[in-house]
């Protein structure tokens, strides 16, 4: 029986339009046209929605070569859709619905992740990452392994803080709660720095993601690593203190679906 994906919706209202899409897609001349319309429908700005899940089989069609359409792009749509589940779905809500295409869509990742060489840059590298961890169910580092800043508070004194992992040498950077809205980019200048960890006290998730990427030459990405799970000082009141712990606390107090509430003054951003 077709599928009636009229019972779906996406960024611009109902999804019947979807099987139209994932046709044209396979079409050399409406491909990049439709591509873009689907992945702005199904990922909009970050946003997903039920047609979103629902378009995980198809997509995992694409990208194992079932149906037409450009394979590369079908798995980061579909990685890019797990990766956000957690705005709305508790960690395993994919698998349990589409456990064939989440399966197949993380062998590719994988596989992607081990081709020599891997097709893309660091930022890349460090994407497919994610989409692996959102195809494996972990929660909260499915959107946290980008060189990005990370809103944070000092455990101490909850100074809201900036982990600037971005910046070189990644840095602490105080944060205004006030004005985060009003100026994307003036963000401060740097206050203390990010001591990194050696790889052998990585955490198991972290020595795992570690060795993929020593293993696939990605340098900049291992060393990014060993920051992102590394300790900062409070520039307020100095102590330092574990940088991954206070980027999960603040992942899981303004994600309802992680229900947890270990750091209520970091909310409001969904
Ligand atoms: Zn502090």
């Amino acid at each position: 029986m077709p599928m009636d994906w009229s019972r779906f919706e996406h960024a611009y209202g109902s999804a019947a339009d979807l099987p139209q899409l994932l046709e044209q897609v396979g079409d050399p001349e409406l491909a990049d046209e439709a591509w873009e319309e689907l992945a702005s429908a199904l990922y909009h700005q970050g946003s997903v929605y039920t047609a979103s899940f629902a378009a995980l089989p198809a997509l995992a069609d694409i990208a194992a070569d079932r149906i037409p359409g450009d394979r590369r792009l079908a798995l980061l749509l579909a990685g890019r859709i797990v990766s956000a589940e957690q705005q709305v779905h508790e960690p395993g809500y994919v698998q349990t619905h589409y456990p064939d295409a989440v399966a197949e869509l993380h062998g590719l990742t994988l596989q992607g992740l081990r081709a020599e060489p891997f097709e893309g840059d660091e930022e890349d590298y460090l994407y497919a990452l994610e989409d692996l961890l959102a195809f494996e169910g972990v929660p909260v580092w499915r959107c946290c392994l980008l060189r990005n800043s990370y809103e944070v508070q000092c455990p101490a004194c909850s100074q809201h803080l900036k982990i600037d992992l971005y910046a070189q040498p990644p840095c602490t950077r105080r944060l205004d709660p006030n004005e985060r809205v009003r100026f994307i980019g003036d963000q401060g200048p740097p206050l203390t720095g990010i001591h990194p960890t050696v790889p052998a006290d990585l955490p198991p998730l972290g020595a795992r993601l570690y060795a993929m990427a020593v293993e696939a030459g990605q340098s900049t990405v291992a060393e990014h690593l060993t920051h992102l799970h590394g300790r900062a000082t409070c520039p307020d009141c100095t102590p330092e203190f574990s940088v991954p712990q206070q980027i999960e606390a603040a992942v899981r107090s303004r994600t309802p679906t992680l229900r947890a509430t270990t750091n209520p003054a970091c909310h409001g951003e969904q």
